[in-house]
């Protein structure tokens, strides 16, 4: 490789020329401190790149060397548990390495070389194997399974295997190839641009359960889905993303961290190894990679983070496993696009940022899916995208809101005026949506209970009612509500509160089954069917919204998993009670 000379520093991007030979997206080291950094303009022998560390004390006539290959991710065991930068330098690590302020030009793998695994085969001599086949298995945690798969490309009869402890460079397997034998390693690496191939894209038509009631009820996301929540500053975005790292039924989490405020990484970072896997009882991250970007961390590292995270992500999927990458948040990700955009001095679109802002998230979200894996006969993997985007003034109709709500197929809009009066999680259940609700039908049909639907259906008829019932108290008082309209309005309220309303921290009420869901939904719906029934035979309003059971059903989500007779109780309390104030003995 011909060695080019800077031209330019401007900021985290500089301009070199003499780079006629390297190519775009190509890795380069920036001066005789090695920077690392990647070409993202290339106009004649002149190359743009942008430099994923401090570029202070640069200047013209400095060297520039191309690596000849594509920002990359090392995927091999050992990965599970990383906390990375956006380029996937180990963060403790650097830190151990250089002292508090990262030293520049520092390389460390991303996952340890030194350390061995314990290898178990699952192929024989003489087995044919190709892209995506798994070849043996590390246990890489009490949590984690890592598949050793044959990387993609090479194809083949297995020639010999091996069986004990090795490294992640050192050969486990050799393959017989038409083009002659070929070593294979654990490791692998991917350019992290390129999404990592699969046989077939399917269609989404099995729910992520989160255990959070708003979105499983109202607003579900498929496994292989993608969905944004957008919201103010302290809507509960944040919040929203760690309780689904925490309970959402997904093998592995990669959570991809651009902070908002310059302390909130240091928070992430303190607070996400302390998180607990709550079905294990093991820390949360036994199953989860990390990608943190600090706002003390160049601008550039923070623009390649999220593709960063989506490969490691692809890796997983392609073992078989689900997969949930949350990015918090995508607005700062897109401020990075925006500096680097102007210091190309390319034309600004809308607010500044690119015109290719759109196509660039598109490019991300479109990498997540449930997918038939290569290699691995009837096997399914699935990469569900979450991402939190947060418009100043949480104004929606900014640029990365309206490309991100083009791309995604459910939306849980957080609302400033509900976190205000402290309702959470904030959705909005009038302005939110999940385009996947319908198409999963048959799921909670066949796998919660025949009445799932018809709840959820019912809830939502009632909370739009409400919002109509709303404009007419506004104009003409809550006097002019007839006793039944007067119900709708308290069934709402019970919706809302005893429902929606869901407290994060607290111990039984921060996780609802299913199973749950629908029970508790059932009691809402019950009450308020038996009490429309009352009103018909002309009890008065006032008394049956005193009925004592009314607030059982208020706490009917502090009901441990374990107790769920307690829902039958109060279902046969609620009959009780109405069939008494009627008064005519009839049994409901
Ligand atoms: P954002 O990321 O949108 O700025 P956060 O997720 O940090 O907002 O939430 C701000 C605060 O709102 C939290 O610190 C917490 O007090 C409260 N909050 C948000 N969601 C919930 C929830 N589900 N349960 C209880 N409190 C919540
Ligand atoms: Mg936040």
């Amino acid at each position: 490789m011909e060695t080019g000379k800077i031209v330019k520093v401007s900021g985290p991007l500089i301009v070199a020329e003499g780079m006629a030979d390297c190519k775009m997206f190509d890795v380069v080291q920036v001066s005789d401190k090695k920077l690392i950094g990647e070409v993202i303009e290339l106009r004649g022998d002149k190359a743009s790149i942008q430099v994923y560390e401090e570029t202070s004390g640069l200047g013209p006539g400095e060297d520039v060397v191309s690596t000849g290959e594509p920002l990359s991710v090392e995927l091999a065991p050992g990965l599970i548990e990383g906390i990375y930068d956006g380029i996937q330098r180990p963060l403790a690590k650097l830190k151990a390495a250089a002292g508090d302020r990262i030293e520049r030009g520092v390389y460390l793998p991303a996952v340890d070389h030194e350390k061995k695994w314990e290898f178990k085969p699952c192929v024989a001599v003489g087995s044919e194997v190709e892209g995506g086949s798994v070849i043996g298995t590390v246990q890489e945690n009490i949590l984690i399974t890592h598949k050793i798969m044959i990387p993609y490309g090479v194809n083949g009869v297995v020639k010999e295997i091996k069986k004990g402890e090795f490294t992640v460079d050192e050969t486990v397997a050799v393959v017989a190839t038409k083009d002659g034998d070929r070593e294979i390693r654990m490791l692998q690496k991917w350019p992290v641009r390129k999404g990592r191939p699969y046989k077939e894209k399917l269609s989404p038509l099995t729910p992520l359960v989160t255990g959070q009631r708003v979105i499983d009820t109202l607003f579900p996301i498929a496994k292989g889905g993608v969905a944004a929540v957008p919201g103010p500053f302290g809507s509960g975005k944040t919040v929203v993303q760690h309780q689904l790292a925490k309970w959402a039924d997904a093998d592995i989490i990669v959570y991809v961290g651009c902070g908002e405020r310059g302390n909130e990484m240091t928070d992430v970072l303190n607070e996400f190894p302390a998180l607990i896997d709550p079905r294990s009882g093991q820390p949360l991250m036994k199953r989860t990679v990390l990608i943190a970007n600090t706002s003390d961390m160049p601008v550039a590292a923070r623009e390649a983070s999220i593709y960063t995270g989506i490969t490691i992500a692809e890796y997983f999927r392609d073992m078989g496993y689900s997969v949930a990458i949350m990015a918090d948040s995508t607005s700062r990700w897109a401020e990075a696009l925006r500096e680097m955009s102007g210091r190309l001095e390319e034309m600004p679109g809308e607010e500044g940022y690119p015109a290719y802002l759109s196509s660039r998230l598109a490019e991300f979200y479109e990498r997540a899916g449930i997918v038939r894996v290569l290699g691995q006969q009837g096997v399914t993997g699935s990469i569900t995208a979450i991402g939190a985007v947060s418009p100043p003034g949480g104004d929606l109709s900014e640029p990365v809101a309206q490309a991100t709500l083009r791309i995604v197929k459910v939306f849980w809009g957080l609302s400033a005026s509900l976190a205000y009066k402290r309702h959470f999680p904030a959705v909005d259940w009038i302005a939110s949506y999940s385009l996947y609700a319908d198409r999963m039908s048959e799921w909670y049909g066949e796998n919660v209970g025949e009445e799932w639907l018809s709840f959820r259906a019912a809830c939502m008829r009632i909370l739009q009612e409400e919002a109509q019932l709303d404009e007419i108290v506004r104009l003409v008082g809550m006097d002019a509500l007839s006793p039944s309209n007067r119900l709708t309005m308290e069934t709402a309220k019970s919706i809302r509160e005893d429902y929606l309303h869901q407290n994060a921290f607290h111990e039984v009420d921060t996780y609802t089954s299913l199973e749950k869901q629908q029970y508790m939904m059932q009691l809402i719906l019950q009450f308020d069917k038996l009490a429309g029934e009352a009103l018909d035979k002309n009890v008065d309003i006032e008394d049956i919204l005193e009925l004592p059971v009314r607030e059982q059903i208020g706490r009917a989500k502090y009901i441990p998993e374990s107790q769920m007779q307690k829902f039958d109780e109060i279902l046969a309390e609620i009959k009780n009670e109405m069939s008494e104030l009627v008064g005519d003995g009839e049994d409901y």
